[in-house]
């Protein structure tokens, strides 16, 4: 069974699904399978017929903290002040630097068929008052609060320590403040220097209320308070925070002993790991959620991340390999299995819910969605670079009839993207020159037995067989074993009859992409004496 669904197998009655993350940046490509776990589980529990809502909370009274300082975006001037309170660090209008990342994320999950039924802003919530019971409940059981983090995490906070950040009314920093002396109304704070080492402090001190917004709580127990104002009952969780004695297991045990609910059913997931010489450069193209997307349009996007069970760690590395063209091809066979056609090699379980989840419109018609005609990517990327090539044309001869409207977009979709790929990504084998006017030079190079191969592809050829990648791939190896050379020798004879290079991309779909007549007329020249040198 589909993971998601086994979930909700297990489940009856309403369903509340949150997640909720700190706007302090551009958003790594990564922490994107979170969000889709959770949107896949939203719709296999509306699939089940619960009523399932989707919340997603904005932690944006966390200060600027040395996380934010690792992106350029960050600024000394407000170290340790709630990301809500910080100006937009670009000049697009934005009411806080808040604002401006979230509005990033939150653009990202759109695009992604994410949408939750509500964003809620911590910077909201706690002026309405409604965090004020929890906060009351940890100054109450600071005892207990400190105890927890002795037994769950082996974390030391010192006697007299609050779980509360008092947001100095000074300086207006939340990071630098120590609260003690809750005396069952207000809060003795000191703002201080030297507290952490990425904000200094006002120094200020004095009492203070710490409800409706004057103060907020840590994060393990806003995470706890969160599922009960929510009533949360499903929240996933990444695998960095879900290790044994970590941030979870704290806020869970918060939960249960100092707010008293259990805590929501967590499905840890683990890390999509991007990898690559490029993204990890300080120069080149990074591993961020908008740069990838360029390449990867959402619908493979998803599947990447919905295909493994989310304890299954995900490695992704699409600089310089073929790892890009691998998850189209991938995504269109899942595709044709789900619209009932025979397909090679082993299929995830479900493949057909699998499908479903990586399509960006819950609501799509499946079997037409899947029946589209999907263009290969990397016959597409090869056919880009071919000059003169009319695009649609080609691909609705290859189809057999005009493409649909759904599936104009899906080619213009991946035209875009295997641009993209192209300029950015792809091996140097990917990127090709086909020499229209003359045979290269290289070709001088050939061997009797690789002339006798290509002469014997191009009779072959000159037969009209079908004009696809597969059948002129087959095409190659019967020519390779016609004239007893190995498939390898064939395939470099190729390339140096029509890129003049040794290697190249897939030789039968490099064929494809030409035309039939300039194949056999370059293959006979090719294999022809008149090349031999005197
Ligand atoms: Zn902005
Ligand atoms: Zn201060």
């Amino acid at each position: 069974m589909f993971w998601a669904d086994e979930l909700a197998a297990r489940l009856t009655g309403p369903q509340v699904v949150n997640d909720s993350k700190t706007p302090s940046g551009t958003i790594h490509v990564g922490s994107l399978r979170g969000p889709v776990i959770l949107d896949v589980i939203v719709r296999a529990l509306r699939a089940r017929g619960l009523p399932t809502t989707l919340l997603y909370g904005i932690d944006d009274l966390d200060p600027m903290d040395a996380q934010a300082l690792l992106t350029p975006d960050a600024s000394e001037r407000w170290m340790g002040v709630p990301l809500a309170h910080v100006p937009d660090p670009s000049d697009d209008g934005h009411a806080s630097y808040a604002r401006h990342f979230a509005a990033l994320f939150i653009e990202t999950f759109a695009g992604l068929g994410i949408h939750p039924d509500r964003y809620y802003w911590m910077s909201e919530i706690y002026p309405t008052g409604q965090v004020d019971p929890f906060i009351r409940a940890a100054l109450e059981r600071a005892e207990l609060v400190r105890e927890i983090y002795r037994r769950v995490s082996r974390v030391e906070r010192p006697d007299g320590w609050l779980p509360v950040h008092v947001i100095c009314p000074t300086c207006g920093r939340v990071g630098t403040t120590l609260a003690r002396d809750w005396d069952g109304e207000t809060v003795a704070y000191e703002c201080l220097p030297d507290l952490v080492a990425w904000a200094r402090g006002c120094s200020s001190n004095g009492r203070i209320a710490p409800f409706g917004g004057a103060a907020k709580l840590p994060w393990n127990l806003e995470w706890a308070a969160q599922w009960n104002l929510f009533g949360v009952t499903i929240e996933p969780c990444g695998k960095d925070l879900a290790t044994a004695g970590g941030s979870r297991d704290r806020s869970d045990a918060i939960a249960r002993e100092v707010f008293e609910r259990e805590p929501p059913i967590n499905l840890p997931y683990e890390f999509l790991n991007i990898g690559g010489r490029k993204m990890s450069s300080s120069r080149g193209r990074g591993a961020a959620a908008h740069e990838i997307v360029e390449v990867v349009p959402p619908e493979q996007l998803r599947l990447l991340m919905v295909r493994p069970r989310p304890n299954h760690a995900i490695e992704f590395d699409p600089d310089g390999t073929d790892a890009i063209p691998r998850l189209f091809d991938e995504s269109d066979r899942i595709a044709a299995a789900t619209a009932g056609r025979e397909v090679k090699g082993e299929l995830p379980p479900d493949h057909d819910r699998v499908f479903a989840a990586s399509l960006v419109d819950p609501a799509a018609d499946l079997v037409v969605a899947a029946s589209a005609y999907r263009p290969p990517f990397s016959h597409l990327a090869l056919l880009l670079q071919v000059p003169g090539v009319d695009l649609r044309g080609r691909i609705e001869a290859e189809k057999g009839e005009p493409l649909t409207e759904a599936e104009a977009s899906i080619l213009e979709e991946r035209s875009r993207a295997a641009r993209a790929w192209l300029a950015t990504y792809a091996p140097e084998r990917a990127r090709i020159e086909v020499r229209r006017d003359a045979l290269p030079p290289a070709a001088a190079d050939l061997d009797p037995d690789q002339r006798r191969a290509l002469a014997a592809l191009a009779t072959a050829l000159s037969a009209a067989p079908p004009w696809d990648g597969e059948s002129l791939q087959a095409a190659i190896f019967d020519a390779a074993r016609a004239a007893e050379l190995p498939a390898g020798r064939a395939f470099a004879a190729i390339y140096a009859a029509f890129l003049g290079q040794l290697s190249g991309p897939r030789a039968g779909w490099l064929l494809a992409s030409l035309p039939a007549e300039f194949v056999v007329e370059r293959l006979r020249a090719a294999a022809g004496a008149d090349t031999l040198p005197a």
